[in-house]
């Protein structure tokens, strides 16, 4: 079945992001269309008609008259329509809540303190271990639906507090789950075995875990599609990432990276050197680690709401950007350093403190961070032929949806059944 958007504010195609790749984004790379106006074809999955593919898109004035039939909403020239958002780097499964930690980091603790008291990763581990599947999908659901009200349409969702062969595999379960339970998102999942060594097992013990026992069966039971690994002092090491990783790759698994975010390990030039999809975080990112970047394939997905949560520097996107590395921004929606499910708060932290201009970070949230999934060959943009993954904004423009800091969400996903 055909339906019609007409009298959009305005349209932002990103055609121009996705002609570019996503590098040296200017603001006609946004393809504004004033008064636009969009055509999509509609699939039903399990008895919801969810959108399909975009038909045609462009001004409502030259809607061609083939579609003059076709069920329209009229937006009144209020609503403005970007490509749907990607959150491409989230916690989103996990039980348990660290306020009581929030409140110690207001007293003056720092989280490598809090972790060494046996809170930070090791807290929500011991609470997502103990959380049935079903509990930890119905925590799941809630926080989708209000990442999905703010017009994210792709979510990237990653294990890694379970720790263990057999509750890593649930959180991937129940991400399985809610892939069905959502046919109107596009679900990536992550696995994220290797983001801290659990304490009852020894470093050699865990390591043979994750090659022997987790790796072989998420691999075979496809309940992944990248594997990503935490570097950092006191977590990974970036000669164990690269035989992880490796290891990942060879089964088929595209690969991701936790680089450089507490102190400089040299993770960015891993990322590059293995093509990674996506190095994440990159706030002490060196110079060479900028470099490597620039000159790879490698997406740098910047997180800067753990930043702005923890008080840390931010990281360094001015410089990232000018060295022509391709750029994305995701919540890092978790339980301890970015509480937060609104890619549009991320926006306004982008803009003021990372320096981003409007055009990069409409490609840092839609196109670019598809492409650190992977999924740049259908999503990130409104053209046709490509999913028809539309965020139709509560605001006559793009940028007042960051402008307004802080919102709460009103439904800014397309529902087809209101068409
Ligand atoms: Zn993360």
């Amino acid at each position: 079945m055909l339906r019609a958007i007409v009298h959009a504010s305005e349209v932002l195609t990103g055609a121009g992001i996705r002609q570019k790749d996503g590098k040296n984004i200017q603001e006609a790379d946004m393809g504004r269309i004033p008064d636009g106006a969009v055509v999509f074809s509609t699939r039903r999955v399990g008895g919801k008609e969810v959108p399909h593919r975009v038909e045609w898109v462009g001004p409502t004035a030259a809607l061609p008259k083939r579609y003059a039939r076709v069920r329209k909403q009229d937006l009144k020239g209020r609503r403005a329509v970007i490509p749907g958002l990607v959150d491409c780097h989230t916690h989103l499964v996990f039980a348990g809540d660290r306020s009581d930690e929030f409140a110690l980091r207001c007293g003056g603790a720092s989280y490598e303190e809090i972790a060494a008291r046996g809170g930070g990763i090791a807290s929500t581990v011991r609470a997502t271990r103990e959380a049935s599947a079903a509990e930890l999908e119905r925590l799941a659901v809630e926080r989708m639906r209000e990442m999905a009200a703010f017009g994210v349409r792709t979510i990237e969702i990653k294990s890694g507090y379970g720790l263990s062969v057999e509750a890593e595999l649930k959180q991937l379960d129940v991400v399985a789950r809610l892939r069905k339970r959502f046919p109107e998102l596009t679900l990536s999942s992550t696995f994220l075995g290797a983001h801290a060594f659990p304490k009852d097992r020894s470093r050699e013990e865990y390591l043979e875990d994750l090659h022997e026992r987790m790796l072989p069966e998420v691999a075979r039971r496809k309940l992944a599609e990248a594997c990503d690994v935490f570097i950092d002092q006191g977590y990974f090491t970036v000669e164990e990432a690269r035989r992880l990783l490796q290891a990942a790759r060879k089964r088929g698994l595209q690969v991701k990276v936790h680089a450089d975010e507490l102190g400089d390990t040299g993770s960015a030039k891993l990322a590059a050197e293995l093509g990674a999809l996506s190095a994440d975080h990159l706030l002490k990112v060196s110079d060479e680690g900028v470099a490597a970047l620039a000159a790879s394939e490698t997406v740098a997905v910047l997180l800067p709401g753990t930043a702005f949560y923890l008080k840390a520097p931010h990281a360094p996107a001015r410089k990232l950007l000018s060295a022509g590395v391709r750029v994305a921004l995701s919540t890092d929606f978790n339980p301890g350093t970015c509480v937060c499910l609104s890619l549009p708060l991320i926006m306004t932290i982008a803009a003021l403190y990372l320096g981003m201009t409007r055009a990069e970070i409409l490609a840092a949230v839609t196109y670019n961070a598809a492409r650190a999934l992977g999924l740049q060959a259908r999503k990130g943009t409104i053209e046709a032929g490509r999913d028809a993954d539309l965020a139709v904004l509560p605001f006559p423009s793009f940028e007042e949806s960051y402008y307004r800091f802080g919102w709460s969400a009103r439904g800014a996903a397309l529902n087809v059944t209101k068409v």
